[in-house]
């Protein structure tokens, strides 16, 4: 296990934290009339969209991630995944959870929240129907909140810090909307269905695995006058056979400055699947 010599941190606490609550159970109503709002796929939101530096960042990243040489967002902002069978390297495991959330029945909405305090990293919210007062039309949109500026925050190993980048953090949430992947924890400490899953795609990546869903928190003693910071852990191992096989590296992040890190809402798993709230991105 890796630590930085240079946090001097005390009063460490066995607090396993509430990294992001991925809601999937209620419903809303709203009202639109444009045409292209009804139809399915994932698609750049409308209504929050990602600014195109964003949109660029994230598109790079799947496509290394899958080898989709095509994948592009299309002019009214859909995801597209081009000439399938055009493949440059990539996880099998995130293509099929991509095509998976191009191909299915369902609306996806990549939503830009940057600075938000409830929002760390990014989050499944709870899904909003659409009714088109024109044709009757209905559509159920899943928002993937992002918050961008979450990831400056990250500190740590780079192999750790690699395998929580924002394509790992966007294909976990597809893993909900388009796979029904659950967070389902027994005691806090695993990575759960859905990061099981990515960490499928790690592995075919070659990068290191997550070790737990939930990140671990202690608090951080400042030098000086400024009060004690609240500091967020996760911790990736190599599973890959050869020199570096089950070496430890850590990734840390300000529980403050990235927000909703709250201890104590870790939720069991007797919770159905469409009413449960998870404890990660
Ligand atoms: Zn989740």
């Amino acid at each position: 296990m890796i630590r930085h010599a240079s946090m001097n941190f005390v009063g460490r606490f066995s607090l396993f934290a509430l990294v992001i609550v991925c809601t999937l159970c209620a419903r809303l109503s709203a009202n639109g009339n444009n045409a292209s709002r009804y139809q399915n796929g994932v698609r750049n939101s409308p209504d929050r969209p990602l600014n195109p530096k964003q949109l660029s960042s994230l598109l790079e990243n799947l496509r290394q991630k899958s080898g989709f040489r095509e994948m592009h967002f299309d002019p009214q902002g859909f995801l597209r995944l081009g000439d399938r069978s055009k493949i440059d390297g990539g996880s099998a495991a995130a293509r099929e959870l991509l095509i998976a959330a191009v191909d299915r029945a369902k609306a996806i909405d990549l939503e830009n929240h940057n600075r938000t305090s409830q929002i760390a990293f990014a989050r499944l919210a709870m899904p909003v129907s659409f009714t088109s007062r024109e044709s009757g039309a209905q559509v159920e949109v899943y928002p993937v909140q992002i918050d961008f500026s979450d990831f400056a925050h990250l500190r740590g190993d780079k192999k750790a810090i690699e395998a929580f980048d924002i394509g790992f953090v966007v294909l976990h949430e597809l893993g909900h909307a388009a796979l029904g992947l659950r967070d389902a924890l027994v005691n806090g400490q695993e990575p759960g269905e859905c990061e099981e899953f990515i960490n499928q795609i790690r592995r075919e990546l070659g990068v290191p695995e997550r070790q737990s869903y939930a990140a671990h928190t202690f608090t951080r003693r400042n030098l000086h006058s400024q009060p004690p910071s609240r500091q967020a852990e996760l911790l990736f191992i190599n599973s890959l056979v050869g020199g570096n096989k089950n070496k430890s590296f850590s990734l840390n992040w300000d529980a403050g400055q990235v927000g909703a890190v709250r201890p104590g809402e870790y939720k069991p798993q007797t919770i159905p699947q469409r009413q449960q709230a998870s404890l990660a991105p």
